[in-house]
């Protein structure tokens, strides 16, 4: 059995100026209270413990919370970030150029360097106080999908720093290509995608049936317009039968609308539903594109909507809006899905693009809903019960922010909202093993990480030219901001 599986009776009572416990099906906050928990479960929540302690740890100035819930937790040195000022995906290497194609592509990382860039970025994700991830990281520089071997790998990464993940390689059937003359066109090998399929489902099956608490299974079929109609249908079903969720990006941007509607005749959801994939095991990235039949589609099979709210605005884009889908009775959980790996930045933003799709006052998006879908949103996504919330019985995946370098008002989470950041996060706990210890990752050479995440991140960014239509050399390929003073 993994250290995180063994069997422990320590009493750890937490303590600080606020607690987010939870009382009645919704969250509540306390003023000056304790958090206790007996090896991986919660015991108490709340005042006037009195039970056996082993362990105190106050936290003083600070926030005790329920861990969050990543459903699209980035697991890669986000290739994203070099788009903010440069838009167009088929000059920027965002879809592969005709001639790359011709040539083969190939994984532009190692092995090596696979494994290591799922390590950090789970220990990233740790330090932003998430503790339960669902990974997701590009396929633009793989030579097809992901692997199986670099699952097994970031499996073990996962264990061993303590991060409760949902794993599965993303895989797909098809890809777009541009042309020399700037033509994007779609290219299907669904062999090759339903073989990864299946090598997924095995690995699933082996994630399910492992004996590590942390470590579950999930499907990643990568996005809608990268899928046939046959590797959906085999999905679905394969996810049914292994009773593990299933991630599809969809209704993300323009592009796949139009490449929806032009090889299927229909919406995305439309499609999807056509093909029965719809189902509340169904986790939904962006679905900023939705119409009102498809938001009744998607509500009627009780798929989940993963709100990325900073990857979206950052595209000029958002749910429109978060509250009123939540309305009309969508579930709705979060995901990072960009650099920073930043929960608490994502929240401020989702509660910020929500009263600008509005154009109404602070009444129409208020700072609990976000809070609830990084939070309890994730949890029933998941069919898990007992994560998500601070109260007796439920695991204990606990975070603590720190509040002392920040101008608070009367209530913890308007003041985690206005005033913090996911670098406040101090100490985070999972499955009752304290992961993160004021902020340092026991045996995690931080420092040391740091110095390879950049050289693999300078690495990726030599070989953009590879797969840019033209090959430019880097310099042509991203704009700068200011012009390069001699
Ligand atoms: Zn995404």
């Amino acid at each position: 059995m993994s250290a995180s599986g063994a069997v422990n009776s320590t009493h750890t009572l937490l303590s600080a100026r606020w607690v987010i416990g939870h009382a009645n099906g919704e969250h509540c906050v306390y003023e000056h209270a304790e958090v206790v928990f007996c090896g991986n479960h919660i015991v108490h929540v709340g005042h006037g413990y009195t039970g056996p302690v082993d362990k105190r740890l106050d936290y003083g100035e600070a926030i005790i919370s329920p861990g969050f819930i990543d459903l699209d937790a980035l697991s890669d040195l986000d290739t994203t970030i070099l788009s903010y000022d440069n838009a167009s995906p088929a000059s920027t290497g965002r879809v592969w150029p005709r001639s790359y194609v011709e040539k083969g592509p190939f994984e532009m990382y190692s092995a090596e360097e696979l494994a290591f860039q799922k390590h950090f970025a789970f220990s990233q994700l740790i330090r932003n106080g998430i503790t339960t991830a669902l990974p997701i990281a590009s396929l633009f520089y793989r030579a097809w999908g992901e692997t199986v071997a670099e699952f097994e790998s970031a499996a073990r990464s996962a264990d061993a720093l303590g991060l409760r993940v949902y794993l599965g390689p993303a895989y797909r059937t098809g890809n777009q290509v541009v042309e020399s003359n700037g033509q994007v066109v779609a290219e299907f090998d669904e062999e090759r995608g339903l073989a990864e399929l299946e090598a997924a489902a095995a690995f699933a099956q082996r994630m399910e049936d492992n004996d590590s608490p942390l470590l579950r299974g999930m499907l990643a079929p990568d996005r809608i317009e990268t899928c046939t109609a046959e590797l959906l249908k085999r999905t679905s079903e394969t996810a049914k039968r292994l009773n593990v969720p299933v991630r599809l990006h969809c209704c993300q941007s323009s592009t796949e609308l139009a490449l929806i509607q032009q090889m299927h005749g229909s919406t995305p959801i439309e499609w999807l539903d056509k093909l029965n994939f719809l189902s509340d095991g169904c986790l939904l990235p962006h679905g900023v594109h939705m119409t009102d039949t498809d938001i009744e589609l998607a509500v009627e099979a009780g798929v989940t909507v993963v709100h990325c709210p900073l990857v979206s605005a950052r595209h000029g884009s958002t749910l429109d809006s978060f509250m009123s889908y939540k309305a009309r009775g969508m579930k709705l959980a979060m995901g990072t899905d960009t650099w920073p790996p930043d929960m608490i930045q994502n929240l401020q933003q989702g509660v910020i693009m929500n009263r600008a799709a509005d154009s109404a006052g602070v009444e129409s998006c208020r700072s609990e809903s976000l809070f609830d879908a990084a939070t309890l949103g994730g949890a029933t996504a998941l069919k898990r019960p007992d994560l998500g919330k601070l109260e007796s019985g439920a695991c204990a995946d606990i975070i603590v922010i720190k509040l002392d370098r920040s101008l608070c008002g009367p209530d913890p989470v308007q003041s985690l909202m206005t005033g913090c950041s996911g670098r406040d996060v101090s100490n985070v706990f999972i499955h009752g093993r304290h992961v993160l210890v004021d902020g340092e990752i026991p045996g995690v050479d931080n420092d040391a990480d740091w110095v390879q995440a950049q050289q693999q991140f300078d690495k990726i960014i030599s070989l953009y030219p590879e797969r840019t239509l033209n090959h430019p050399p880097v310099d042509d390929i991203f704009s700068t901001s200011y012009p390069r003073a001699e």
